[in-house]
């Protein structure tokens, strides 16, 4: 039997780390690195390169390089977060059979999970070489306001990946846990996560090891990547200014210029300005290549991003809201992802929770030094190993009725695992099937919110209308999964569900992108 592991999968970076004797602690590969960029190059014929190799290969092969696939997970092809996608890779997105959206590159077309799987199993042999042990199953952890098919996709991807997927928490609850577990606090506090892609905020009670998420909230549209766009935006005026060149419509020239946009905001976390240059953005119409070179500083890049940092606080008050909690009873602040390094960032919330964010945690590590907790608690033998994790759902759960409107069966923040029942009944005589149609999102209206599936009662014996009444249960696992089951409330018989509509992988298609039975 082999080991588990935490794995923090992010959207830019992912870290694997391990309890060991005790302590949690990051594994590093070879090179002494432990955090991986979350990249997946495609070379000819099946060969992939993972992590910082797969990085240096952007610049000049940006096709064939696939970054930031986690915003892809669980979402639609013809999903605004694809279109968004679309206008800044290089690489194809595709639809997938089940209306997925899919990575199309180097004339192969792959599921999401199945790139993510890269990244794991990355991962899964950083750790072995790391260890010497076989590791065989994983904590994974996901931004908090993940639905369901996004959880789904990670499970399948951890499945591809020859990794069992122990449990998938959260990442915010995932920081907490590596900040309070074995600490004997009682505190309320709020994690603050800006990654690559996404913000979170979670608002934990900790009472010892209870670790009791109150309420969370999110933007999935909101992380570093649109800092860079903004920077590389900014860029790009100043070099249509200083030559004449328009680069909007040049997808090669933004992912130039997207590039030093990110390494000028890196630098200007040490740095109070920095000189920019990047050789050959572009050709003239004559032929000539043009260059950029120029100076930014903290003030302008501030007055840039502020409207990104602004609207963090917006979700922050809200999830604050949904906990009945002012900012000022927050007891500690916790910072997590490589964004919250940023120190324009650091002092924005500083001044909205009013009290300096605890800073004994590396951001980019916390996040897997939780998982890694939890994966020890979970697989170790003796009872008092363990904390105790009390998450809640991140989006409300509702079925479709007449109109095009959703009730709401599960409220977003109900504590999970939890159920909730609702009872159909045929609306027309000897009517032998009922459709349902399962949404996640905030919305009244369906058209606004994900579905999640459809599910068509079969089988219903002939009668009268409203005669055959059956009761469907809703159920979300600890993981955030949503499950569906039926009964007829006469019988108590269990009706058959077919899932339809759904953008899910079939365990028939995971099963065949096994990477252990493809040989990889
Ligand atoms: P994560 O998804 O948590 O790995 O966060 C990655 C994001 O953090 C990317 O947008 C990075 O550009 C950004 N980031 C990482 N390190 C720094 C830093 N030192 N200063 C500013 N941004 C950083």
């Amino acid at each position: 039997m082999g080991i588990a592991v935490g794995i923090d999968l992010g959207t830019s970076n992912s870290v694997v780390a391990l309890v060991r004797d005790g302590t949690a602690e990051v594994l590093q590969d070879g090179d002494g690195l432990g955090v991986h960029p979350s990249v997946v190059a495609f070379g000819y014929g099946r060969s992939v390169v993972i992590g910082a190799r797969a990085r240096e290969q952007l610049s000049y092969a940006p096709e064939s390089t696939v970054t930031s696939a986690k915003r892809l997970m669980g979402r639609r092809y013809n999903s605004e977060e694809a279109e968004r996608m679309r206008r800044n890779v290089a690489w194809g997105i595709a639809a997938g059979p089940h209306g997925d959206a899919r990575v199309r590159v180097q004339g192969r077309v792959l599921a999401v999970p199945e790139v993510s799987a890269h990244i794991l199993a990355h991962m899964k042999s950083v750790a072995e070489a790391a260890t010497g042990d076989v590791v065989d199953g994983a904590v994974i952890t996901v931004p908090a306001y993940f639905n369901d098919q996004q959880r789904q996709a990670t499970r399948d991807a951890a499945r591809i990946a020859g990794l069992e997927c122990l449990r998938i928490i959260n990442e915010p609850t995932a920081a907490a846990l590596a900040y309070g577990f074995g600490q004997g606090r009682r505190q309320h506090v709020a994690v603050y996560d800006l990654g690559g892609g996404t913000f979170d905020i979670s608002i934990l009670r900790l009472d010892d090891d209870l670790f009791e998420v109150i309420s969370t909230s999110g933007d999935t549209f909101l992380g570093g990547d649109d800092f860079d766009v903004t920077i590389a935006d900014h860029l790009a005026g100043i070099l249509q200014q200083e030559t004449g060149v328009d680069v909007s419509e040049n997808l090669g020239a933004r992912i130039r210029l997207r590039i030093a946009a990110e390494a000028a905001k890196r630098a200007l976390s040490d740095a109070d300005a920095v000189d920019v240059r990047v050789p050959s953005v572009v050709k003239d119409s004559g032929g000539e290549s043009v260059h950029l070179s120029t100076r930014v500083d903290r003030n302008m890049v501030r007055q840039l991003v502020t409207p990104l940092i602004q609207r963090t606080f917006v979700v922050c008050d809200d999830a604050l809201s949904q906990a009945s909690l002012t900012a000022a009873q927050v007891d500690a602040v916790l910072l997590v992802g490589g964004m919250t390094r940023f120190p324009l960032v650091r002092e924005a919330v500083a001044h909205y929770f009013g009290k300096r964010p605890f800073a004994h945690l590396n951001p980019d590590e916390v996040v897997a030094l939780g998982a890694a907790i939890q994966a020890n608690s979970l697989t170790s033998f003796t009872e008092a190993a363990g904390a105790v994790l009390l998450d809640v759902t991140p989006q409300t759960l509702g079925v479709r009725t007449v109109g095009g409107f959703v009730e709401p069966l599960v409220p977003r923040n109900s504590p999970i695992p939890t159920q909730s029942s609702k009872t159909f009944h045929t609306a027309h005589d000897n009517q032998t099937e009922v459709r349902i149609s399962v949404f996640q999102g905030e919305s009244r209206m369906t058209t606004d919110n994900e579905l999640l599936g459809e599910f068509v009662l079969e089988g219903l014996e002939p009668a009268p209308r409203g005669v055959v009444r059956i009761e469907v249960t809703f159920a979300i696992d600890a993981d955030g999964i949503v499950h569906v089951t039926a009964e007829d409330t006469a019988t108590r018989v269990a009706q058959s569900l077919r899932i339809e509509a759904s953008s899910k992988l079939s365990h028939e298609e995971v099963e065949q992108m096994r990477f252990d039975e493809l040989g990889f």
